[in-house]
């Protein structure tokens, strides 16, 4: 069976991500690996979909056990994608979005050079502010920290292969959609 592609979708915090990719891994049927973080869960997170919740303790034995493609440490948080949730799908033939940050973007670069990775951003830092505020799920210090540390993710956004400028939903769905499947094995 030929294998699957990865899809690394990175870009600051509120740049639309999670929204985007929700819509298109529905319409395409492709699985979004769960990542592990130690940050608390927001209201409506589920345990094993949002993310693997995760203590310090057992994210850091995790680390041990080598159970991690990538980790990073994001907004004075851990999170890192486990193998377990993207190596079989891949080899089985199955497609995997990772919604990761821009180092980890480059840590699975790194392991599979044949990744494809697709930056997310706001079409102003206006927007970015007014997207991140609108979200209501982050207290005024974690939505400052995540602004500040969106000027850093920008810096890496020119080692990224694609730029998608999320202006509306369904402009950004339907960009996302045409990457993903100009890329894919199984096309043609
Ligand atoms: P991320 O996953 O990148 O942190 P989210 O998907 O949580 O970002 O989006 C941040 C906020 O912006 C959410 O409240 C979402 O509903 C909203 N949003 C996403 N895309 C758009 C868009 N194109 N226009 C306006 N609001 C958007
Ligand atoms: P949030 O706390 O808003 O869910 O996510 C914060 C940031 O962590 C986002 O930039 C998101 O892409 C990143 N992130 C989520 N999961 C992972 C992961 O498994 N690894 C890395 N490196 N970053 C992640």
């Amino acid at each position: 069976m030929s294998k699957g592609r990865l899809f690394i979708v990175s870009g600051p915090s509120g740049a639309g991500k999670s929204t985007i990719c929700r819509i298109v891994r529905k319409q395409l049927g492709i699985n979004l690996a769960t990542s592990a973080t130690t940050r608390a869960p927001r209201e409506g997170e589920v345990n094993g979909i949002d993310y693997y919740f995760l203590t310090v303790e057992e994210f850091k034995r995790k680390i041990e056990n080598k159970e991690f493609l990538e980790y990073a440490t994001v907004h004075t948080n851990y999170y890192g994608t486990l193998k377990s949730e993207v190596e079989a799908r891949l080899a089985s033939g199955e497609n995997v979005i990772l919604e990761i940050d821009v180092q980890g973007g480059l840590q699975v670069k790194e392991v599979y050079p044949d990744a494809h990775l697709i930056f997310f951003k706001t079409p102003t830092m206006e927007d970015l502010e007014r997207r991140l505020r609108g979200r209501k799920s982050d207290s005024e210090e974690t939505i400052k920290l995540r602004l500040k540390n969106s000027l850093k993710e920008l810096e890496i956004e020119e080692k990224y292969d694609i730029t998608i400028i999320n202006y509306t939903v369904e402009k950004s769905c339907e960009e996302l959609v045409k990457i993903i499947n100009s890329n894919s094995k199984e096309e043609k």
